[in-house]
């Protein structure tokens, strides 16, 4: 959708990939702001099938989507996609991301990863050509910093993108730091309570918790 009258000029998508399990305000909140401050078309929650860096989920991937689903509601600005779920094997961003640009075209895509992602990038499948196929939004993280002598620098610093505005004028090829409010939540610390008998209530939306108990997730 062409947003001025230079057709070159696109609404991006953010993609915010996680595991989602479970989802809670933390991710909500933040997906939320980039879309309003970056002026994003509309994020779509990613939820991954099986993470190539990490231990499996304790959700199956319906239990995961029937979360995600309940928590956004009938709202419009952030989206679900799909895909992960129903590809076997390791979630490969490389491989999302080409089937996503197979899907949208030129439409500018904007991958959302945390600092702590994004420092763990040179570990990631064929990550020297992500870049060829989205932008990409870091959200700094307590602690954040640079790492002296990684392979990371020189790449990221060739392509910090000057403002928000030049997400929406190329299809990929910039990275940006956005802050978003640090809401001290995440899922682990949802599933530790919950496997203490405590509530995790008001850190994730009821939805998501009554999902939660009624299945005996977590315990
Ligand atoms: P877990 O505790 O199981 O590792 P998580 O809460 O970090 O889960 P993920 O599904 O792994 O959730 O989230 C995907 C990404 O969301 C993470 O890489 C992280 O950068 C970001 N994220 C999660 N929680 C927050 C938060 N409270 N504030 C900002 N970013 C967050």
């Amino acid at each position: 959708m062409a947003i001025s009258g230079n057709k070159n000029i696109q609404r991006p998508i953010g993609i915010f990939g996680g595991t989602f399990d479970p989802v809670h305000f933390g991710h909500l909140r933040l997906a939320l702001e980039l879309k309003q401050f970056l002026g994003l078309a509309e994020v779509r929650l990613l939820p991954c099938h099986v993470p190539p860096h990490r231990e499996a989920p304790i959700a199956t991937p319906e239990q995961r989507l029937l979360m995600l689903k309940a928590a956004l509601g009938d709202q419009s600005e952030l989206t679900i996609d799909e895909r992960e779920l129903k590809r076997d094997g390791f979630s490969y961003m490389f491989d999302t991301l080409t089937s996503l640009r197979r899907d949208l075209g030129t439409t500018p895509l904007c991958l959302i990863i945390g600092s702590d992602a994004f420092i763990g990038l040179p570990e990631w499948h064929r990550w020297q050509e992500l870049i060829e196929l989205c932008h990409i939004i870091v959200m700094p993280r307590p602690g954040w910093k640079r790492i002296e002598k990684s392979p990371l620098n020189e790449w990221m610093d060739s392509r910090q993108a000057i403002s928000p505005e030049a997400l929406s004028h190329s299809s990929a090829g910039l990275i940006i730091f956005n802050e978003v409010t640090q809401l001290d939540i995440s899922a682990t610390k949802i599933r530790d309570l919950l496997k203490k008998g405590e509530s995790p209530r008001y850190l994730l939306p009821d939805s998501v918790l009554s999902i939660i108990i009624e299945q005996e997730l977590y315990k």
